[in-house]
């Protein structure tokens, strides 16, 4: 999974009703994305080269040493409570700000200021936001250090608190628009303001989609032209692409600087027309032998050639519709039960806002395993497109696989034994030992079958 900031995906919850869905499917076969950061302790070099001569014998199931399962132990059990804190804080959060009645003075102070709607948002939503944000960032902290103290970032606090304020800057812009937008409409169109503000919506989600790898990533890490320093690699992979019968212009591959901040491995595709592209993680190149970094390529490719990105697209819109359309049903019964103790006027109300947020995180929290489930549907379609892809080209293209996967679980302290409910609730990728196993059987050559994509 590729790393989103975790304030990326507070705007999209509350925005985008599945953006957890949007932001994680054109993810990679990396491990399942945590709520900590995925990314794992780089073994020495000597490690790396064991890891490498490993292939040698075959990769039937995941396993781990036992410093390191000591470790996957501790972090999933840790993550799972995090998890739980995490949910319970996000929704502690805005019913203090209810409560205490902050969203109330803001709003009185947004109608002293200014005198018409337009300035009156860019007065309360930055406000509220930014209150949201900052008290998110002692959890958020938390994870960070946790992160660093399993070895799976090597991100140093300032540049972990720079990131933190260019995703808060993000989220006041966009959230500006996009609640302001919303309360305009509510105020205009009482009984049809879902429907217009989700036809408002729908143009700048494919903007997001289209500028994201152009505008947004580039803040947080540098790229270059894979090209650059890793033209036998990029020949190695156009064999790929041909296998595939696509072109992916070499102008469309780059190379993430990843491992200034993360050690673990990753590749991803993004972006949408102009700006769709396939992005390989240094870390990839460094830690994996180049069969593997084939495998994990065919991987995204398949996400690539399968328009995920667009499934992704058209998901998150259609979620976002039916979340405007709960919240129009449900915010009156919410109104009449608590709108005078949270000094709520009426829906359209500026003070309104943190309750409107507090019922998308409801949703969001209610559809995150229909999310999760979503994706790891098109993550197993793309682990099939990637060990079809590279078959004829890696010797032993299912070993490959499972072989990329063994790596990847073992740098990022995947855990070999999750909980079904676990997984079924906040894994966007299927479980690494799950992987694993597919990869090392999944052999229709032999039996005489069809392949599923690449034939
Ligand atoms: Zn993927």
């Amino acid at each position: 999974m590729r790393k989103v900031p975790r304030f990326a995906l507070v705007l999209l919850y509350c925005f985008l009703l599945t953006g957890a869905l949007a932001a994680q499917s054109p993810g990679t076969p990396a491990a399942q994305s945590q709520p900590t950061s995925s990314a794992p302790t780089m073994a020495s070099p000597a490690a790396a080269a064991q890891m490498t001569a490993a292939a040698s014998a075959p990769t039937t199931e995941y396993k781990l040493p036992p410093d390191k399962l000591a470790k996957s132990t501790a972090l999933y059990e840790l993550r799972g409570k995090l998890r739980i804190i995490d949910t319970v804080w996000g929704f502690a959060i805005l019913l203090i700000i209810l409560y205490m009645g902050v969203a109330a003075k803001y709003r009185g102070w947004a109608e002293n200021m200014a005198g018409n709607g337009i300035a009156q948002a860019f007065v309360f939503v930055p406000l509220t936001l930014l209150t949201i944000t900052i008290l998110g960032w002692p959890l958020d902290a938390y994870q960070q250090s946790v992160s660093r103290q399993y070895g799976l970032s090597v991100q140093g606090w300032s540049s972990w608190f720079g990131d933190a304020l260019i995703v808060t800057a993000i989220v006041m812009v966009v959230g500006t628009m996009a609640i302001g937008v919303l309360i305009w409409r509510i105020r205009r169109s009482p009984r049809y303001w879902w429907l217009q503000a989700w036809l408002i919506s729908v143009p700048f989600v494919v903007l997001l989609f289209v500028l994201e790898p152009l505008i947004i990533d580039p803040l947080f890490n540098k790229f270059e032209p894979l090209t650059k320093d890793n033209l036998p690699l990029v020949q190695e992979l156009e064999k790929v692409t041909a296998r595939g019968g696509l072109t992916i212009p070499r102008d469309r591959m780059f190379l993430m600087k990843a491992s200034e901040k993360v050690t673990t491995l990753n590749a991803y595709v993004t972006g949408f027309g102009p700006s769709k592209r396939v992005v390989v993680w240094d870390n990839t190149i460094q830690k994996a032998g180049t069969p593997e970094t084939l495998f994990v390529f065919g991987h995204e490719m398949g996400h690539y050639v399968l328009d995920h990105v667009v499934y992704g697209m058209v998901l998150t819109s259609l979620g976002l519709l039916l979340g405007l359309y709960v919240l129009y049903r449900l915010s009156g019964w919410f109104l009449a039960r608590f709108g005078q103790r949270w000094q709520i006027r009426e829906l359209g109300d500026w003070a309104a806002v943190p309750m409107i947020l507090l019922i998308f995180s409801i949703l969001s929290f209610i559809s995150t395993p229909v999310a999760s489930t979503i994706s790891r549907q098109f993550e197993h379609n793309a682990d099939v497109y990637g060990l079809e892809v590279t078959h004829g080209i890696n010797a032993n293209s299912q070993e490959a696989g499972a072989h990329a996967f063994q790596t990847l679980g073992e740098l990022s302290l995947s855990y070999p034994y999750p909980g079904k409910l676990v997984v079924f609730w906040y894994y966007d990728h299927p479980a690494i030992p799950d992987r694993v196993r597919f990869a090392h059987e999944y052999d229709p050559w032999s039996k005489g079958e069809q392949p599923k994509y690449v034939k």
